[in-house]
């Protein structure tokens, strides 16, 4: 197979190469001009890259075409028309028009959309985005698209995306033009998503419902070995995993995704891929991609594939790391330390509005990564603490304290740091105390943010990443542009961003309580859940922020609000009615036989009266008849709760009391299962163990 990698790359993917191969020159020229630009694509175009497209998708075996996308449910979307059209003979032949290239109108009624598309007329449309390539999966020539409403409202993850990348190239460029740069036209954002991610045997997933209804597991007693011994960490990976590694590197590589890292994470079963890092909205469209593929590949191999943040309690979630930077068309990447003072002061510029953006926009990052699956995971172990900070490493901070205060750097250079004037001192792009506990990280020549759930759309952070920046880039671009004395301005405003934002800054140990309370101290917020961080999205400065950048209007960030609250209180409450379910089926029976069958040994012993011992038969009824009495109380409880907050009409009260009474409720009973799980013989207990399922995959 390795001789073939460049050949299958991308041999599903209607690429540039396919595409100039396959379509006339103007025709080719008209459509990078669309994707380079943005600008119109006619219908007399569009019809005949279509053909080109299904004449390519029909060699390639496709039968169906659909317009792929990413509604607000976080998954993708897809509905499968075929090619054929009958030919009025009795037979079909294979079509495909520029207008069925360029828009379609899947009936949407069923996707959330938080109120802005009454049933009534329910037709959304889906609109091509040709910035990011289509390709086949499964026979079908899939057509990434954004997925808006008649009236113009986004429906979906990549049109707020692709806005905000509108908006940080046009700030950025503003910016840019100030230090004069003219040959760059356009700015673009890149990220590069590690996923984190477990691996199961497919048959212990199928007997967990947990695991198949919730995609975590809801009880489970912790097993003898879990992580303490650290020895999964870029351990050997084992003969099954390999398989599927190189399997779905085969299949991702065909889509045109840059699979490129694979290694074993801490937690046993736990994993991770890394991409190379692509321009936002493809990075998205791959991910998502990555994350779908990782399901259907496990299911090849006999694995299920666990995408949930906290799986397994006691032990290490999955989140994803954003790698993020913004770089030109022209290749410059505008993070990366120059080796010119002035260079190096266009880098201090982006650097600081980026310290500006986070502090100042610390609750919508928050807010970007909140998800009940994420609440498992933010704040615990070996996870960013809910607490938005930013680390630099020493140097570059100790650079930003000698420009704030005309001193010395004390660095081995022993500068007097002045912007514009001074050659940045050499800083190492990674040093070795690497920082894994904050949750937003400078690495050399990008920004890493640590916080997102394993099974989130990168889409969202990005959307805020890129929109908090636009906004800061373009605050410095309108005093910048107005000023009459560029190097004493630009000097002004990075010392005065350093000094009024410099609290965000933070290169300790984020995972230590004593940084919750000193960022306390310094007013930086920390929203615990999910329900603590979703109504800073709607508070008026974010409505102020997302709309003069035209990333979101006010009536779609309602709606994202009303859904993303919707969607926390029923992820609980399938999580509860799980719950119920599973001790009713699985534990009680498996209890009460275990209680019968020593009950009837114990009489039987007594009847024999051979002065038989039945004192260890009498010493486990009496604990489980305590563990079964606080199981009755534990379930009880739980199943009220569930009714009871049903009667909340309000959308946060109702995720609150999920939060604060369902999921409450639902901590009790798992510790009493829990326990339970220990006492009871294992031939009784029919749900698979922690130790059983994290060993299931064999070596
Ligand atoms: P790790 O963080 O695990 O040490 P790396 O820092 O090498 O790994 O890279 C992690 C991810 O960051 C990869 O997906 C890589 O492609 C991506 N990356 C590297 N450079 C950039 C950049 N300039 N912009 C965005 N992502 C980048
Ligand atoms: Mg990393």
């Amino acid at each position: 197979m390795a001789k073939n990698v460049p050949n299958i790359f991308g041999s599903m993917v209607f690429g540039d190469a396919v595409m100039k191969s396959r379509l006339p020159r103007d025709t080719y020229k008209a459509l990078r001009k669309t994707i380079e630009n943005g600008t119109h694509l006619e219908l007399d175009v569009a019809n005949v890259v279509a053909n080109a497209m299904k004449d390519w998708a029909v060699e390639k075996g496709a039968t169906h075409f659909t317009h792929w996308f990413q509604p607000m449910t976080g998954v993708t979307a897809e509905k499968h028309d075929s090619f054929i059209v009958p030919d009025g003979k009795g037979q079909v032949i294979m079509e495909f028009s520029g207008k069925a290239l360029v828009k379609g109108e899947p009936d949407a009624s069923s996707f959330p959309s938080g109120g802005l598309r009454a049933t009534f007329e329910a037709r959304g449309y889906t609109a091509w985005d040709p910035t990011s390539y289509a390709f086949i999966k499964d026979g079908t020539l899939c057509i990434p698209t954004a997925f808006c409403s008649y009236s113009g409202e986004a429906l979906d993850k990549k049109t707020p995306l692709l806005r905000s990348m509108q908006a940080i190239n046009e700030q950025a460029l503003r910016v840019l033009r100030l230090f004069g740069v003219t040959d760059a036209k356009r700015v673009v954002s890149s990220v590069g998503p590690e996923q984190e991610y477990f691996l199961i045997d497919k048959d212990m997933y199928f007997q967990r419902p947990d695991l198949v209804y919730c995609g975590r597991t809801l009880f489970g007693a912790r097993p003898p070995k879990g992580q303490e011994l650290e020895d999964h960490y870029f351990g050997a990976i084992k003969y099954r995993v390999a398989e599927y590694m190189r399997d779905l590197d085969e299949e991702l590589w065909k889509l045109g995704v840059l699979a490129k890292t694979k290694h074993n994470e801490v937690a046993p079963a736990q994993h991770e891929l890394a991409p190379i890092y692509s321009e936002a909205n493809v990075a998205t469209d791959h991910n998502q991609l990555t994350m779908e593929l990782m399901k259907s590949v496990a299911a090849k191999h006999g694995l299920a594939c666990l995408l949930h943040e906290k799986p397994f309690a006691g032990l290490n979630g999955s989140g994803k790391h954003n790698n993020w930077s913004i770089s030109t068309d022209t290749g410059i990447n505008l993070l990366e330390p120059g080796n010119t003072p002035y260079k190096n002061a266009q880098f201090l510029l982006f650097l600081v509005a980026i310290i500006k953006a986070v502090d100042e926009y610390q609750d919508l990052l928050r807010v970007s990564v909140a998800s009940a699956g994420n609440d498992h995971r933010l704040g615990a172990n070996e996870a960013p603490p809910a607490v938005v900070s930013i680390f630099l490493g020493e140097e570059l901070t100790e650079i930003l304290t000698a420009i704030e205060n005309d001193a010395l750097y004390t660095g081995k250079d022993k500068v007097l740091m002045e912007i514009g004037a001074t050659v940045l001192p050499h800083f190492p792009k990674d040093t070795t105390d690497r920082n894994r506990t904050s949750p937003f990280a400078f690495t050399g020549n990008k920004f890493e943010f640590r916080m997102l759930g394993s099974t989130h759309s990168i889409a969202g952070p990005n959307i805020a990443l890129n929109t908090i920046v636009a906004e800061e880039l373009s605050q410095f671009a309108d005093i910048l542009e107005a000023s009459s004395d560029f190097k004493a301005d630009l000097n002004k405003l990075i010392k005065d961003t350093i000094k009024n934002h410099k609290r965000i800054l933070f290169n300790g140990n984020g995972y230590d309580d004593a940084w919750i309370a000193e960022a306390e101290q310094r007013g930086l917020s920390n929203l615990k859940t999910t329900p603590d961080a979703l109504p800073k999205f709607v508070e008026q400065k974010n409505i102020d922020l997302f709309t003069k950048h035209h990333v979101f209007t006010e009536q779609e960030m309602h709606s994202r609000y009303e859904i993303l609250l919707e969607n926390y209180a029923k992820i609980i409450n399938i999580e509860a009615l799980t719950m119920v379910d599973m001790v009713n089926k699985q534990v009680v029976p498996a209890v009460l036989s275990y209680e019968s069958d020593l009950a009837r040994l114990m009489n039987r012993k007594i009847a024999l009266g051979l002065n038989m011992s039945t004192v260890l038969e009498e010493e486990l009824l009496n604990k489980l008849a305590k563990l079964t009495a606080c199981l009755s109380g534990r379930l009880e409880k739980l199943m009220s709760e569930i009714v009871a907050v049903k009667e909340i009409d309000d959308a946060l009260e109702l995720a609150k009391a999920y939060r604060e009474r369902v999921f409450m409720a639902m901590g009790e009973l798992r510790l009493t299962v829990d326990e339970l799980e220990t006492v009871v013989g294992s031939k009784y207990w029919t749900l698979p163990t922690y130790a059983e399922i994290l060993n299931s995959v064999g070596q």
